[in-house]
């Protein structure tokens, strides 16, 4: 099967064969049409496995497609419509350069905000305007209590390499950052989630975060 099977919008199709992808890996195989469907993921995927395409790619279709235009730069800057949770500075740079790669020339701004560095060059690109947040939990929470972004309208939420979050102490910090997204009315928000493992903590995290999900193991 080919990228192109599944209705992604021809945009996005345009990039997906700009970065040569050809053929979906077997957790974007899977985990693509579920989410286009609207319906909340807790996917098994190691990394290599293709994962940041199986969560960027529904996100970048549905914003597209649920947008009757660009939004009004007031919305758009601080508003992001989609949070990428990640565990490091690494990881939360790979993941933007990828989703750029995405959603070039779509009118899909993503920013990417983690610690470690000076907060001031983050801010800036926030203003400019965020369709698609890539952060790590600690400065999200840094940024949410200066009130510089919120997230009332999120409509996508990935959680990337859970368990790595979760080892590394993070769970206070990610339930404080969904808590903010529990605005009625509920039932907005589509949340996939993406671990290596799936200990009784991840188990809960999903329960808790996940909406009538599906369980995807390849
Ligand atoms: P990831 O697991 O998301 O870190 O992806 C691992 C690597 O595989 C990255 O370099 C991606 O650009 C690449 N990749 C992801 N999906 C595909 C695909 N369908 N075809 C070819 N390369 C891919």
């Amino acid at each position: 099967s080919t990228f192109y099977e599944i209705d992604l919008g021809p945009e996005l199709n345009e990039n997906i064969r700009r970065c040569k992808y050809v053929k979906p890996t077997p957790v974007q195989r899977h985990a693509i049409p579920i989410s286009l469907a609207g319906r909340d993921l807790m996917a098994c995927a190691q990394t290599g496995s293709g994962k940041t395409a199986a969560f960027c790619f529904p996100i970048i279709s549905g914003i597209l497609r649920g947008q009757s235009g660009p939004r009004q730069r007031g919305m758009r800057s601080a508003f992001p419509l989609a949070l990428i949770l990640s565990p490091t500075r690494e990881l939360s740079v790979q993941i933007h350069e990828e989703a750029r790669k995405f959603a070039f020339q779509t009118g899909v701004r993503v920013v990417v905000a983690y610690g470690g560095a000076p907060i001031h060059q983050q801010l800036r690109e926030l203003e400019r305007g965020v369709d698609i947040l890539v952060a790590t939990p600690g400065r999200l929470v840094d940024l949410l209590e200066r009130a510089r972004v919120s997230l009332q309208m999120i409509k996508y939420l990935a959680l990337d390499e859970a368990d790595r979050m979760l080892d590394m102490g993070f769970e206070p910090q990610i339930r404080k950052i969904v808590e903010q997204m529990e605005m009625p009315p509920r039932g907005i928000r589509q949340t996939m989630l993406f671990s290596a493992t799936f200990p009784r903590e991840i188990q809960r995290l999903a329960s808790d975060f996940l909406c009538n999900y599906i369980f995807l193991a390849v």
